[in-house]
């Protein structure tokens, strides 16, 4: 399967930011800059911003994700969110071991695999991130690293699961820094974890794989990561909460 074949996906990840009142109005910003949008639009934003979120892009093009789920359906977990309460409201998506929740919040390879297969239990469709840091890089270990994360991140979900998945490689030393990774690396990362996909799957499920980009991009660099032939879309933090760039990341993804 070719790039134009795959879901291309832009995501925005709001991260801390927005509350209920100021995400209406980015919404409502928004809405009307990408309604025409050729890609899958999808905006993450933070649990108490659900209810308007999904209230606003009901009959839209525009998807609602949340930023982290829970395993678990119920229970003792102070703070958590569960799939279904997700569900429930109204979300289609959850972003999924972001290098920030790794880093501050103690996400391991394995509670990531414990959300995901949750999530999609629930209905819900993943996005997992995936990616090194600045000092693997330099050490030259981003393919055994990133390999590993995806292979754990994956394990026990079936083919039919990986439907409901996206990976997006998100170098850390690229998320929020200004620094972009080359169109080069990210591709050549990207095309790595399809092959990964590949041997642990098969060729057809690692080809309709949706894998996003993700660090620094922006209105400028967005074109040209996107015409990559192994990065389907991207995911992205600080220009999501601006109207203009984000519709501009989208109109890019469209081509
Ligand atoms: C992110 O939060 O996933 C991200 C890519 O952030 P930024 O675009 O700001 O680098």
């Amino acid at each position: 399967m070719k790039k134009d074949k795959r879901a291309a996906i832009i995501a925005g990840n709001w991260k801390m930011n927005k509350t209920a009142s100021e995400a209406k109005e980015l919404i409502c910003d928004l809405l009307p800059l990408v309604k025409d949008a050729g890609c899958t639009v999808i905006i993450g934003v933070p649990f108490t911003d659900i209810a308007v979120a999904v209230e606003l892009t009901k009959g839209s093009n525009v998807h609602v994700a949340a930023q982290n789920c829970h395993f678990e359906d119920h229970g003792a977990f102070t703070g958590e969110i569960s799939p279904r309460m997700l569900t429930e409201a109204g979300v289609e998506y959850v972003i999924l071991g972001h290098s920030e929740r790794r880093q501050y919040f103690a996400e391991t390879d394995e509670t990531v695999n414990k959300r995901a297969r949750a999530a999609l239990a629930a209905g819900l469709k993943t996005i997992i991130c995936v990616g090194e840091s600045l000092q693997q890089r330099e050490d030259g270990v981003t393919e055994s690293f990133v390999g590993a994360q995806v292979e754990a991140a994956l394990a026990g979900m079936t083919a039919e699961d990986l439907k409901n998945v996206v990976i997006a490689y998100e170098p850390i030393w690229a998320i929020g820094t200004g620094k972009t990774a080359t169109n080069e690396q990210a591709a050549e990362v990207c095309e790595f974890i399809r092959k990964v996909v590949a041997k642990l799957y098969c060729e057809e499920v690692a080809e309709a794989l949706t894998i996003q980009y993700g660090g620094s991009m922006n209105a400028g660099n967005a074109e040209g990561l996107l015409s990559m032939e192994d990065i389907d879309g991207g995911l992205i933090g600080g220009a999501s909460l601006k109207p203009n760039d984000f519709a501009a990341i989208v109109a890019a993804a469209s081509k």
